[in-house]
């Protein structure tokens, strides 16, 4: 889908009426640091858009989009960061599980964004297991792939494909553009 308008529409820490608004939502989730926001600025094509939430608070908040007026794409918290207190990363975790489990939203896919190099953390992993129980529908996202050279990522995406079984795996680089057009066709299904 040519997306020719994105805005950011609020962010919530709760219960709003938005996540239970009929139009469908693509929700992304990854650890800090992974390249949400750059991925999201990517496949919108607005630079600033994810960073224009992030505002101090911003961070901590899940973010809605809109996306030509016919998609919500969601930006849900960063979750796992090292410099974060425990108490902040259970806060996030906690909001995360939230949206997924209770608030009544039913995105028709959630992206899951993995580093590269990084690989499956045990965050993502315990993501995983939460998404799984809660049966919605979600891809892995490996981002950052111009960090490693053909034979590693090669290495890499077979291990991540072997852990986590028929769930699509999809490949990019939010610095050197790649795989973004294959995003957004695989998550904007008219
Ligand atoms: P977020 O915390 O997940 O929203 O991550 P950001 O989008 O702020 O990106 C974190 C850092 O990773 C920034 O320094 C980005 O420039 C960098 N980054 C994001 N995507 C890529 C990528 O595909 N390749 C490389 N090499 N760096 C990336």
């Amino acid at each position: 889908m040519k997306i020719t308008f994105a805005e950011f529409v609020k962010g919530i820490r709760g219960t709003d009426e938005i996540t239970g608004d009929p139009r469908p939502q693509v929700a992304f989730v990854g650890r800090s640091n992974v390249g949400k926001s750059s991925l999201i600025n990517a496949l919108t094509g607005k630079k600033g858009l994810a960073r224009a939430s992030d505002k101090p608070g911003k961070t901590s908040e899940i973010n809605y989009f809109d996306i030509n007026h016919k998609f919500y794409l969601v930006d849900l918290p960063g979750y796992g960061f090292a410099s974060t207190s425990l108490a902040d990363r259970d806060k996030f975790r906690k909001l995360i599980v939230w949206y997924l489990s209770e608030s009544g939203a039913k995105p028709i896919c959630i992206a899951l964004i993995i580093d590269a190099v990084a690989g499956l953390t045990k965050f993502d992993e315990d993501m995983l297991t939460v998404l799984k129980g809660e049966s919605h529908p979600h891809i892995i996202v490996i981002n950052k792939i111009d960090k490693l050279t053909q034979r590693d990522l090669h290495a890499r995406v077979s291990g991540v494909r072997a852990a986590v079984g028929d769930v699509p795996v999809l490949l990019c680089s939010t610095k050197e553009g790649t795989g973004i057009q294959e995003l957004n066709e695989y998550i904007f299904t008219e």
